[in-house]
């Protein structure tokens, strides 16, 4: 019998991540992110089904709006099934109508292209920033100034006719983007502001909360997020107008009456169930103490990756607050083809780690969409490496 060689050593960079990894997790098999219920959750569940009122109608959901709203300083919140969801109504209300141009950072999950898709507009990808992993304004100011031209107040691609009539910023693994600067940029090109902001539940950009800088901004409560209603999602505004409209859109577009069913506008059937906003009240009164340990938990992982020699641990940009919903790993530019070996190493050794997304000009529904130089998305796409990030590991 021969003794087994340890597949990595410290010498390598697989091997000084695993063991960095061993340092501040011990566990044997740790999941990238896993939800906990260990507040009110049964005991809410357990209402519902005593009040048999788990599906479209039901006191949970109203309550789950009003206490979101509260806790993001965002005047309202419209709960619906999910993320995607909430991205595509949060679209329509924002106006973008079927042949615009929606810009959209090429490095985010397909949920936020994909919405544009659903309105039958076009994504246009946009640049990423070092510094926040989202949406770089400055380079898009450039990129606008280059390829748009306003017409008639109307922001338009003068090499493909198009109105280019969104922006969808998008809070990378819950750091916040430079939102001031991208809001300038929105106004000097007359382009309204969508924040995805569904990961960013709990993290704030000097103050104040992610999600409420744009006309609407959208959060997302599925399994691997902050925090879950099971599936589950809403769109945020502080106008009382759109509000009632993202209210009405989502529930079938149904005009109120006793018995009559008379739909003024097409709509969707986006509600979220009362059984499901009853886990978020629950997960919501939570919060503060998860996004504590997640932040916590980063903290832990700061002083392992501290000093390492090809991989340095991402930190939230200057002036914000992030929850660290997913903590990432950037391995140095020189060194990203070793990514996959440290993935292996990881994985191996019982740590979920993962790669981020492939960048979206790369899948196949977007095929043929415009875009901008990408770089810097480029290069963080190939060396990103997402750690276990649950609240419970601090
Ligand atoms: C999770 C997520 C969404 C929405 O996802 P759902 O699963 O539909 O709730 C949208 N955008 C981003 C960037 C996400 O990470």
């Amino acid at each position: 019998m021969s003794v087994p060689t340890p597949i990595s050593s410290v010498d390598t960079l697989p091997g000084r991540v695993t063991k960095a990894l061993v340092d501040v997790l011990c566990e044997r098999k740790v999941a990238l992110h896993e939800p906990r219920f260990e507040g009110n959750e049964a005991k809410y569940l357990q209402q519902c089904l005593e009040s048999t009122f788990v599906s479209s109608v039901g006191p949970f959901v109203d309550r789950f709006e009003a206490e979101l709203a509260a806790y993001t300083g965002v005047r309202h919140a419209i709960a619906v099934v999910n993320g995607t969801a909430a991205l595509h109504v949060a679209l329509l209300l924002a106006g973008v109508q079927p042949g615009d141009e929606v810009l959209v950072p090429a490095l985010t999950f397909v949920a936020t292209a994909n919405a544009v898709l659903y309105c039958s507009a076009v994504p246009h990808f946009v640049d990423s920033s070092f510094t926040t992993l989202g949406l770089d304004p400055l380079a898009l100011r450039e990129h606008l100034a280059a390829r748009c031209e306003l017409r008639d107040g109307h922001c338009v691609n003068h090499e493909t006719g198009r109105v280019v009539s969104a922006v969808v910023p998008m809070h990378t693994f819950g750091h916040p983007v430079d939102i001031e600067t991208l809001l300038e940029v929105a106004r000097e090109f007359r382009i309204t502001v969508v924040e995805d902001a569904a990961e960013s539940l709990g993290s704030t950009w000097h103050g104040r909360h992610t999600g409420g800088f744009g006309l609407l901004g959208t959060l997302s409560f599925n399994g691997n997020k902050t925090i879950t209603t099971g599936g589950g999602g809403a769109i945020l505004t502080n106008d009382s107008t759109l509000a009632r409209r993202a209210k009405h859109l989502t529930t079938t577009a149904k005009l109120p009456h006793r018995w009559a069913f008379e739909h003024d506008a097409l709509g969707y059937n986006y509600r979220m169930p009362n059984i499901n906003a009853a886990l978020g009240v629950a997960q919501l009164e939570q919060l503060p103490a998860i996004v504590q340990s997640k932040r916590c938990l980063y903290r832990r992982y700061a002083q392992a990756f501290d000093g390492m020699v090809g991989a340095r641990l991402f930190t939230e940009p200057p002036g914000s607050s992030s929850n660290y919903w997913l903590q990432a790993l950037l391995l140095d530019e020189t060194l990203a083809d070793q990514r996959d070996a440290v993935l292996a190493a990881t994985n191996d050794a019982g740590y979920m780690t993962r790669p981020c997304w492939n960048l979206m000009p790369t899948m196949a529904p977007m095929n043929g969409s415009p875009a901008a130089a990408l770089p810097v998305a480029q290069s963080l796409a190939a060396r990103i490496i997402n750690l276990p990030s649950s609240a419970f590991l601090a």
